[in-house]
């Protein structure tokens, strides 16, 4: 089972989430095991301060290092966690990385709030830091959040066939391709008459051409990283042809 531990000023922020939908199924199937922990428990002090004004003045409080450290200290539990920091100023957080930390037995997320970490805490743990964009929250738990859901559900047998991740944009580099459902038309627009035709193939060949449309038009910086098969190129030369590029 894979562990999943969190440390938090707030850990009332993961209730909701973690008991709803796939993630509380993950847990109750036994898949995983998540644990949110206070970081106040680990202050040294009987106030449970667990941040102090920063040196050299300036605005914000910084979380204090002895906190932070004696409490992954505890949670490593003779194991080696991988240590994931978010922080803005981490690695960008994407399917891809999602994949990788998918491959680790535990995970140990530690959330910042205030102005962030005393930097001391980088430099002794040497964490993998994360970011998952280029905007500033105020804490680390929905990031934290965004994170366990993403990797989660890369588990296999968390997903069930019905929401399955196999087509899931990103997954291999491109963007999802284009769904319908009941009924056949809205508001007079109607559903592709190949998703109706039973074709396999032909909705097999579709859904790979709205993909690579789809890529071309919302990311084109991705459709760049793809691996393309000649199929794929056929299928770009046709969507050319259509807009009349090509
Ligand atoms: N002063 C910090 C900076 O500019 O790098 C920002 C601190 S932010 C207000 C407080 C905490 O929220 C951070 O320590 C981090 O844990 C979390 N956080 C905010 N934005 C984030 C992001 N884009 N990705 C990951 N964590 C983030």
């Amino acid at each position: 089972m894979r562990q999943y531990d969190v440390l938090t000023l707030f850990p009332g922020f993961f209730q909701g989430p973690l008991s709803e939908s796939i993630l509380k199924r993950a847990q109750q199937h036994g898949i995983v095991r998540i644990a949110v922990h206070d970081l106040r428990s680990y202050a040294h002090d009987r106030h449970a301060v667990v941040d102090d004004r920063p040196y050299g003045g300036g605005a914000g409080m910084v979380l204090k290092p002895e906190p932070i450290l004696d409490a992954v200290a505890s949670l490593r539990r003779g194991q080696e966690p991988h240590l994931v920091l978010l922080t803005p100023q981490g690695r960008p957080f994407k399917q891809a990385v999602a994949k990788e930390l998918v491959e680790h037995q535990h995970l140990l997320l530690i959330c910042g709030r205030y102005e962030g970490f005393d930097e001391r805490v980088r430099a002794l743990l040497t964490p993998d830091e994360i970011s998952i964009g280029d905007y500033v929250l105020t804490g680390g738990e929905l990031p934290a959040l965004v994170l366990l859901d993403a990797v989660i559900r890369l588990i296999p047998g968390v997903l069930g066939d019905e929401d399955s991740a196999r087509y899931d944009s990103f997954v291999d580099t491109l963007l999802d391709f284009p769904h319908y459902t009941r009924p056949q038309s809205v508001q007079g627009l109607i559903v592709p008459d190949v998703l109706l035709s039973g074709d396999h193939e032909r909705i097999r060949r579709w859904r790979r051409k709205e993909a690579l449309r789809a890529t071309k038009a919302r990311r084109p910086d991705l459709l760049q990283q793809a691996l393309l098969s000649e199929e794929d190129l056929e299928l770009l030369e046709e969507i050319d042809g259509e807009q009349g590029v090509g």
